[in-house]
């Protein structure tokens, strides 16, 4: 597939209160492919002044758009769920050049996009109040949910435009007006997604754009003043920084983070299911979803077999440019990346790991492509089984029973998502209570999320915020409680 048949415009900039500008600053940076090394195109990083007026346009759009009806707010979501039907083969080839994912990957995320547009749109109309009994006579309560005002939404690079929806979406619906500061690595993207609501002419300013780096673009953004909350996806190490933030400015903040997550396996469950999901969950997006399944925790009488299959089914997974037809792993999303993933094989074999397969660059000149890996004699405090590497590595763990399982399974810090594979329902409930993540899955892998279902992660996978489903109005709205006496 040609990559420049799918390259969308570039250099579209920042967009500020209904405009494309390109910015004050001679600063550039670039987007570049992960499997070429080349450029895609160029992204303004916005001084502090533009952060400023970003937030100023949402301020002032806000006074407008919070008293918007409802149904006319949900109804922009219908017309964008439709262009992103559109322009779907643009946006994803888009993704797919930035950050490496195969294109059915990328092509599934705008389809995430849609979905959740067409989901915030019909349930965005049911943010119901509540009237509550008075002491008094001739009087009436009722609570009332109130939009915020202006909410930063922080995405990473991993899935460019889902985790933007599931944020920004709601907020939007839900009355607030957004800024948004994407990762670097897929800011093209991320304009992509942001012109489609320019096409459908949002008001101005209801969504801004903001590109650079997280420490100095993402930063200001998060301590400004007139920012009330907080919306971010990404690393345990930023959520936390930004938590701090925004305990010190009293902003709300809603983090999802990192995760460790384990496919248990028991000796009762169907090991061909299982492996396959295994092996699905921990390579699909070469092993770059905070759901991705890094870890695989098998009862000691099938550890052997199992290893066996996940390996089988490993070795014929075949690398390559992600727009190429036949590809399954595209490359992983950047040098650092590569070179992190690289360092945890040496510390995993320093520490008596096994490498089962691959573990090493792919043979190529070009691209950041690394050959999934699957190691064995994995213990449950070693590092490969405890820190999340963001690459293809799964782990394999021997328990000794289900109690054992569960426990290796709740020992790291993390808390996101785990699977459990058994033929049995007693294991299977119990495994659903003593797991300790905010996603479970019973004979499926780790990362089948589906729109409407509430998601988010435990411990340091995040603050118990939840996104897509409906709670995540606990995060865009407030409660408003009003006395009518009569
Ligand atoms: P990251 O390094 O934490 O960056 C996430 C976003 O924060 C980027 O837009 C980044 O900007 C920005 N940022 C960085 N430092 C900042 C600061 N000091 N203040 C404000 N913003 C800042 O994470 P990533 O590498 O993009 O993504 C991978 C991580 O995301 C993994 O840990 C993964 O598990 C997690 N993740 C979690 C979920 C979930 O739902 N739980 C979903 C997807 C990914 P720049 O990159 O442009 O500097």
């Amino acid at each position: 597939m040609e990559q420049e048949t799918f390259l969308g415009p570039k250099e579209l900039g920042l967009y500020i209160n209904g405009d494309w500008v390109k910015g004050s600053r001679d600063r550039y940076f670039d987007s570049i492919n992960p499997a070429t090394g080349e450029s895609v195109g160029s992204c303004p990083s916005a001084s502090p002044e533009e952060v400023d007026q970003a937030v100023e346009s949402a301020k002032q759009a806000y006074k407008v758009w919070k008293h918007t009806p409802l149904p006319e707010r949900a109804q922009y979501l219908w017309k964008a769920a439709a262009l992103f039907e559109e322009r779907k083969t643009e946006i994803a080839a888009m993704m797919t050049c930035e950050m490496g994912k195969v294109l059915a990957e990328s092509l599934g995320e705008v389809g995430v996009v849609i979905e959740t547009c067409k989901y915030m749109a019909g349930e965005g109309r049911r943010l119901f109040g509540e009237t509550v009994a008075s002491g008094a006579p001739d009087r009436q309560i009722m609570m009332i949910r109130e939009p915020l005002g202006v909410v930063a939404c922080i995405t990473p690079w991993n899935f460019p435009v889902a985790m933007a929806g599931y944020k920004i979406l709601a907020a939007l619906v839900s009355g607030n007006t957004v800024v948004w500061k994407p990762a670097s690595e897929v800011a093209l993207s991320a304009q992509l997604f942001t012109d489609v609501f320019h096409e459908i002419g949002l008001p101005g300013g209801v969504l801004n754009l903001i590109t650079g780096s997280g420490s100095a673009v993402g930063a200001h953004l998060a301590r400004h003043k007139d920012v009330r909350v907080i919306s971010f996806t990404g690393s345990t190490e930023v959520g936390i920084q930004l938590s701090e933030t925004a305990s010190r400015t009293l902003k709300r903040v809603s983090l999802e983070l990192g995760g460790k997550n384990a496919a248990i396996v028991l000796k009762d469950a169907d090991l061909d299911l299982a492996a396959e999901a295994i092996v699905k969950s921990a390579f699909t997006t070469t092993g770059q979803r905070c759901t991705a399944a890094s870890r695989v925790i098998a009862e000691k009488d099938i550890h052997d077999e199992l290893l066996q299959k996940v390996l089988g089914k490993t070795k014929k997974l075949k690398w390559g440019n992600g727009l190429e037809d036949g590809v399954d792993i595209g490359p992983l999303v950047n040098m650092q990346q590569l070179l992190t993933t690289e360092e945890y094989i040496k510390i995993a074999v320093s520490e008596g790991a096994r490498i089962e397969c691959g573990g090493k660059r792919a043979s190529t000149d070009k691209g950041f492509y690394f050959e999934p890996a699957v190691l064995s004699n994995v213990k449950r405090d070693h590092r490969a089984a405890q820190e999340e590497i963001f690459g293809p590595v799964l782990a394999f763990i021997e328990a000794d029973s289900f109690d054992d399982a569960i426990d290796i399974n709740n020992s790291t810090e993390y808390g996101l998502s785990s699977s459990l594979f058994t033929g049995s329902l007693h294991y299977a409930h119990r495994g659903a209570r003593e797991i300790e993540s905010g996603l479970v899955y019973i004979n499926n892998g780790t990362s089948n999320a589906e729109i409407g279902v509430a998601f988010g992660g435990t411990k340091q996978s995040g603050n118990g915020h939840r996104e897509v489903s409906h709670h995540v109005f606990d995060i865009m709205t407030e409660w408003k409680s009003v006395y009518i006496n009569y």
